[in-house]
């Protein structure tokens, strides 16, 4: 039987996102780590690698695809009610003990990790989501950004079927995967998982790319809302959480933040879970700070209005949730608030669709 590298290995083609340097050597640019990576020899996320001095990167396949809420992406300003086609591949540039994604994230790491990879194409799946009913189309599960040139073939067919695409991003960027992405890509989740460098060491990633690629991020025009999982002991720390609203006031007060509760996982088992006083204490920095958008998840209905938006100028009750359900939705056809007419930062239909999240769920 072949092993999950021999599978992988036949699932590739020569990638984009590089530069050439000496002899064979090759530096990939895919992710904030640019691995100079040497003939024969992969990257840090094993899964891109140079042979004969071309690097290969990993395609025609998914290891993991379901039409979700769009709201569990979590994505509050972009088509609330809709339904994002998600799909991921395998592997990961960072390692996170705490991965509520491993089983797909690590599984060329951790040999406990097994997800099997299912051969398509960009225009079944696109097929798919249109069956489906989906209004966007997400990479997701593992790092879209180390997959990106299979991303963008999807993403290519996905416009073209008049479908909005998003990345579920841990943000470790560079310039160069921003521009390859940005005449494909709408949305931008990205996770900002701490503000201290050590912290993010843990995890295997430099903060500072990933603090560059935020700003980068919002500078060039993608719609981004951040998400920060927060870690009992890890970043729950008020000057921390403090750190992290001030970085985002200062890019732009209109860029939603979601803190959400840690659950026990994977090989983090230490800290106890996230209760509703610390995410409520999270969102409060995070208002005081001046940010307008606000919300707690991964607590589902126990968070009163903090799943909710609400207008920043006059408070008005805009778009209502339960957990990822839209329950109510009032938000003008120009996206403004429906009292005061002041505009709502986000990604909106001129029409609310309606809540698609009753659609059967195919995984
Ligand atoms: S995607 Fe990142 S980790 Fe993987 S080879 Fe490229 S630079 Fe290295």
């Amino acid at each position: 039987m072949s092993t999950l590298k021999e599978v992988l290995d036949q699932n590739v083609r020569e990638g984009e996102l590089l530069e050439k340097l000496d002899g064979d050597k090759l530096r990939c640019t895919a992710c904030g780590h640019c691995c100079p990576i040497p003939e024969g020899r992969p990257g840090v996320c094993h899964i891109r690698y140079n042979r004969g001095g071309k690097l290969y990167v990993p395609w025609g396949y998914v290891s993991g695809l379901q039409c979700d809420p769009i709201e569990k992406k979590p994505f509050f300003h972009a088509y609330p009610g809709g339904l994002a086609y998600s799909f991921g591949m395998l592997g990961c540039d960072l390692h996170c003990a705490y991965c509520q994604n491993w089983v797909t994230s690590q599984a060329l790491r951790d040999p406990t990790a097994v997800a099997p990879p299912r051969r398509t194409n960009p225009e079944a799946m696109v097929r798919d989501a249109l069956e489906q009913g989906a209004r966007a189309v997400v990479s997701t599960y593992n790092e879209p950004l180390i997959t990106s040139e299979w991303a963008v073939a999807i993403f290519k067919e996905a416009r073209g079927a008049g479908l909005s695409t998003g990345y579920v991003s841990n943000g470790n960027a560079t310039p160069q995967v921003l521009e390859y992405l940005q005449p494909w890509l709408d949305l931008f989740k990205v996770d900002l998982k701490s503000f201290n460098p050590a912290s993010y060491r843990k995890l295997g990633a430099q903060i500072q790319p990933i603090l560059d690629s935020i700003r980068r991020i919002y500078d060039m025009g993608f719609w981004m809302e951040i998400v920060t999982l927060v870690v009992p002991g890890f970043n729950d720390s008020d000057e921390e959480l403090k750190h992290i609203a001030d970085f985002l006031v200062e890019i732009s007060p209109d860029i939603p933040w979601h803190v959400t509760a840690f659950h026990k996982d994977y090989k983090m088992t230490g800290p106890p879970n996230t209760d509703v006083q610390t995410l409520s204490r999270a969102s409060e920095i995070g208002k005081k700070s001046g940010l307008r958008y606000v919300y707690a998840g991964n607590i589902r209905g126990r968070v009163d209005d903090l799943e909710n938006t609400r207008c920043p100028s006059c408070e008005d009750l805009i778009i209502e949730r339960r957990g990822f359900m839209v329950e109510n939705y009032r938000l003008t056809a120009d996206g403004t608030c429906p009292s005061c007419h002041t505009a709502i930062a986000g990604r909106w239909d001129s029409k609310f669709a309606g809540q698609r999240t009753s659609h059967p769920f195919r995984i």
